[in-house]
């Protein structure tokens, strides 16, 4: 298990849908990865795909973005799938630019919509 890639799961609330859709689309390949995801998020991926292996961290609002970060800083998650809503005020957004300074500064590959996580998740990267 500590071999297998990790990636990171996290949908905003208008983009969740989405997250869980692009999930279930892409099941198969995902059950290859340990997945960790923010709390919300991660329950609503485990609705679809009850069989995927994914380990719910707190809430984003609540410290779920800077786990994550935390986790890339550490080298434990190789991928960073981050559904954002760019319309709606957070007030959490010091932790989502956090979060994607960490995935730029570990030179993480990060897909911010679901156009890049089509391409990136097939890609098997690192
Ligand atoms: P959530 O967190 O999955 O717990 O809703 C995501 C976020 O808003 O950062």
């Amino acid at each position: 298990m500590a071999d297998r890639k990790c990636v990171a799961l996290i949908a905003h609330d208008q983009k969740k849908d989405d997250l869980a859709d692009f999930a279930k689309a892409h099941e198969t390949v995902l059950a290859d990865w340990r997945i960790v995801a923010t709390g919300t998020t991660g329950g609503r991926v485990l609705d679809v795909c009850p069989s995927l292996d994914i380990t719910r961290l707190k809430s984003g609002p609540l410290g779920g973005d800077q786990q994550i970060g935390a986790m890339i800083a550490t080298g434990e998650v190789q991928l960073l799938i981050f559904f954002v809503d760019p319309l709606t005020a957070m007030p959490h957004d010091v932790d989502v630019k956090a979060l994607m300074r960490l995935a730029i500064v570990y030179d993480i590959p990060m897909a911010l919509n679901r156009a890049t996580a089509e391409q990136l998740i097939d890609l098997n990267p690192r």
